[in-house]
């Protein structure tokens, strides 16, 4: 196993951005790829960089137990998008969903308490942050769909790539593709957590404040829709699944029970606008 400060060999660089937290390999862009995007945005004072040593003087990674066998991860204070990561144990190995632009000591030792990592699986490109450095920590893979590989910017040998509709992870866990949000955007079907199974979503689906209505956009900070041929991919995709709690990446995103209905009316919802 390796230590953090073995991986970390730039630490001084700054090479992370401050708006979204994804860490780049030389050259370095002089504007951040993924926030000039229209999903995303360039802070109206223009784009800034910032360092794992910065991070690491003022930063640490809050575990929550949100459900039996299921961690919630984020960075106090909140830094970047501030999404929180999943990570999700089973007996066959822990799965990390989605990741965060930090990592520490402390983090690294109570995961290794609690059996490590056997993969990281990334719901879409806002969310790949540190990953290149997580997966090297923790020594194991990270799935990411293969239309979205344009958008890796700290490549590792580390990331495999899948395609298609599904990809089988192991204790019946699977990643299924629903695009949309972004064109590899993928969920995370895990029937043994909760009563009836759960999907964690990342924002591929994104759990409204009212806990009432689930929202699919292109883009969420910019409100830009999805044409309608999407969301019937979207509702084609999680329909044949069997799910009752839904997790999403922001901290009030959980649903612990009635997410498929929710899920089914708020497509009804939608498609209707498109009638
Ligand atoms: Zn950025
Ligand atoms: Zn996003």
């Amino acid at each position: 196993m390796r230590n953090l400060a073995s991986i970390i060999t730039d630490e001084d660089n700054k090479n992370i951005c401050h708006t979204c937290g994804t860490k780049y390999a030389e050259p370095l862009p002089g504007v951040c790829l993924i926030c000039a995007d229209d999903r995303q945005y360039v802070p109206a004072t223009g784009q800034q960089w910032t360092s794992y040593h910065i991070l690491n003087k003022k930063s640490s990674i809050r575990f929550s137990n949100l459900l039996p066998n299921v961690f919630d991860l984020r960075i106090v204070p909140a830094f970047a998008i501030a999404q929180k990561a999943h990570l999700i144990c089973s007996p066959g190995g822990n799965v990390l969903w989605d990741c965060l632009p930090f990592i520490d000591e402390a983090s690294v030792a109570f995961i290794r308490s609690i059996g490590g990592i056997r993969a990281i699986a990334i719901s879409h490109p806002h969310y790949y942050s540190l990953m290149a450095v997580w997966a090297e920590v923790f020594d194991c893979p990270i799935y990411l769909h293969e239309a979205d590989q344009e958008w890796i910017m700290d490549k590792s040998p580390r990331i495999q790539l899948w395609n298609g509709a599904s990809h089988k992870l192991w204790d019946n866990m699977s990643l299924i593709h629903t695009a949309g949000h972004f064109a590899g955007s993928t969920v995370l079907h895990a029937p043994a957590v909760g009563d009836k199974g759960s999907l964690f979503v990342g924002d591929s689906l994104y759990v409204a404040h009212s806990l009432k209505f689930i929202s699919m956009m292109h883009s969420y900070p910019n409100a830009i829709p999805l044409p309608e041929r999407d969301i019937l991919y979207i509702s084609e995709q999680v329909n044949k699944l069997n799910f009752d709690g839904m997790y999403g990446a922001f901290e009030w995103q959980n649903v612990h029970t009635g997410a498929k209905e929710l899920f089914v009316q708020s497509v009804k919802r939608y498609l209707e606008i498109f009638k």
